[in-house]
């Protein structure tokens, strides 16, 4: 079956290129993103590939089905930006990769921390600009201090065990508890106990209508003075209006992000030469307290390698399921 991928970047060509050939799926690659705009470029093609910041809404998974695609495959975890019931009534089957590389995230996560902490993003300028004065650039020890993880599955616990390691303690709120949470040295509490309690506090649960905007006025407020704030999960856990706002007031120490609730306008394109109209990022630019990456946790060559290769798998069973008649039996079909 012919598969066309969307919003495909040189790296994505590349890994998909190597990896199918173990495949061998008919691909056709085009930059373009999957929008109202671009349904159009589909020629027939039965199987769709998208990435993390494609919003596929109940309009635009009406016109998919008229194009014919029976399968939109998602090379990446998170599928909040797909409406899954409309696809589930128009008979559209939405495949993801659940996890590639859950040790890129942790350690990208870990690197946040660190850099903000040490402030090694200003270190590197004032360096290069032959300034040697270490004037605010005063950090803290990790160890001894409390650590508060959101969200404990397969990201959330490795950076547990990282921070962990490093002689932190860690505590944790997830409605699941993980089963190896005391090899980890998981101590879970409640939500209020954690924005209560953590020196830094680090997002790792999923974007969900309970879970949107988790980190709101009230929460910020029941955090320590000074506390860090890192989210490499989705930018909508966070209110950013209420986030700047306690940074104004210096009541957040510290912020490290790797998503942005309204990303998909900026994320993975390059803007240097434009004027950014989102005033509320350019804000949140001008803090030398927050670090801020352009979603770039899952990007190692180990993931990329491993998102190109369970994708193309995913579209092979679902052939396989095709031809058999045989419903599609899998953890990576998205219910
Ligand atoms: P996972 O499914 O293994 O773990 C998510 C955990 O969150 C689960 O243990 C679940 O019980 C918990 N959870 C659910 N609702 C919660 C709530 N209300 N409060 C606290 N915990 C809750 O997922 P994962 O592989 O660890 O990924 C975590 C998140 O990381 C994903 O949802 C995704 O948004 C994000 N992610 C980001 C990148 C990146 O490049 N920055 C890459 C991959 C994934």
């Amino acid at each position: 079956m012919n598969i066309l991928f969307f919003n495909t970047k040189p790296y994505d060509k590349d890994s998909f290129t190597q990896e199918n050939k173990h495949f061998k799926h008919n691909i056709r690659f085009i930059e373009a993103k999957l929008s109202h705009d671009t349904v159009a470029l589909i020629q027939g093609e039965p199987i769709i590939c998208i990435f993390v910041n494609e919003c596929v809404d109940r309009a635009l998974m009406q016109r998919l089905s008229q194009a014919g695609v029976q399968l939109i495959t998602l090379r990446c975890a998170g599928f909040n930006n797909v409406d899954i019931k409309a696809a589930d009534e128009l008979g559209i089957t939405v495949m993801r990769v659940p996890a590639y590389s859950p040790y890129a995230v942790a350690e990208h996560t870990l690197g946040l921390m660190l850099s903000l902490n040490r402030k090694i993003h200003r270190a590197y300028n004032r360096v290069r600009d032959g300034n040697f004065s270490l004037d605010g650039l005063l950090g803290f020890d990790f160890h001894g201090r409390t650590a508060g993880i959101i969200g404990t599955g397969r990201i959330g616990a490795l950076v547990a065990k990282l921070l962990n390691g490093m002689g932190m303690k860690v505590i944790a709120y997830d409605p699941q508890h993980h089963p190896d949470s005391d090899a980890l040295g998981i101590h879970y509490v409640s939500l209020a106990e954690l924005f209560t309690q953590a020196d830094v506090i680090s997002l790792h649960c999923p974007l969900t209508p309970d879970t949107h905007h988790l980190i709101g006025q009230q929460a910020l407020q029941s955090m320590k003075q000074g506390a860090m704030l890192i989210n490499t999960s989705r930018g909508a856990l966070l209110d950013t209006k209420a986030v700047i706002h306690s940074l104004k007031s210096k009541h957040l120490g510290y912020l490290g992000l790797d998503v942005y609730e309204q990303e998909s306008e900026l994320f993975f394109e390059d803007f240097s030469c434009d004027i950014i109209q989102d005033d509320i990022f350019e804000r949140l630019l001008t803090f030398p307290n927050v670090l801020i990456t352009s979603h770039q946790g899952f990007f190692t060559q180990e993931a990329l390698q491993n998102i190109a290769k369970i994708t193309l798998d995913n579209i092979t069973q679902f052939e396989q399921t095709l031809q058999s008649k045989q419903p599609l039996k899998t953890i990576n079909k998205v219910t």
